[in-house]
């Protein structure tokens, strides 16, 4: 089903406005520029909470973390970009795998499980997307998620006509 953008950044913000005020963390957040992703909407929340829970929880005081949109050729991106703690190049390949956890997220006080991540990059490609991550150790972190700007039926009907008949023909006795 088709997502509002609007939507999945509004909802994001009232999920995370009280740890974020707890924190004193300010969250800025763009529109979604009447931009539109398909799928499930709860999902897409979902992953973008994890995100932007991630950056309040791996960020000081008085810092901010933006929420920010784009298209890119026939995709839709959501930035989180935090001013956070960063992650190191030895972490970085690893942070998406179940229960992993950098060494400086370990000895913080937020006790997390480690699946946040995973979740996100499950949800990414359950929706044909992706998610990347940018980062320096002490110097903040930026993860996108990377969203196909065509509902998948469009994609589809793009297929040549043979490739999508598999009749009978196609079945061998093995
Ligand atoms: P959970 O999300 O399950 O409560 P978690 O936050 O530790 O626990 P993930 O969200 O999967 O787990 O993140 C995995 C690890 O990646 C974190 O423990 C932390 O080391 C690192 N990480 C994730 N997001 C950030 C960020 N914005 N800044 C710095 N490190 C991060
Ligand atoms: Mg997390």
């Amino acid at each position: 089903a088709p997502v509002a953008v609007d939507w999945v950044i509004s909802e994001v913000v009232d999920r995370t406005r009280t740890t974020a005020a707890a924190r004193r963390i300010q969250v800025m957040a763009d529109s979604g520029r009447g931009l539109t992703v398909y799928g499930s909407d709860s999902q897409l929340a979902t992953a973008v909470a994890n995100l932007v829970e991630n950056a309040v929880n791996y960020s000081g005081e008085d810092t901010t973390v933006r929420i920010t949109t784009r298209t890119t050729d026939d995709h839709v991106e959501i930035a989180v970009a935090d001013q956070g703690i960063g992650i190191a190049p030895t972490d970085v390949d690893r942070i998406f795998e179940r229960f992993y956890r950098a060494d400086q997220a370990r000895s913080r006080s937020t006790g997390g499980t480690g699946l946040g991540l995973a979740i996100v990059k499950h949800i990414a490609s359950n929706h044909g997307g992706r998610v990347d991550v940018s980062s320096t150790l002490g110097g903040g972190s930026t993860f996108t998620l990377r969203l196909p700007a065509r509902p998948p039926d469009d994609l589809l009907a793009t297929l040549p006509a043979a490739g999508i008949e598999a009749g009978p023909a196609d079945l061998r006795q093995v």
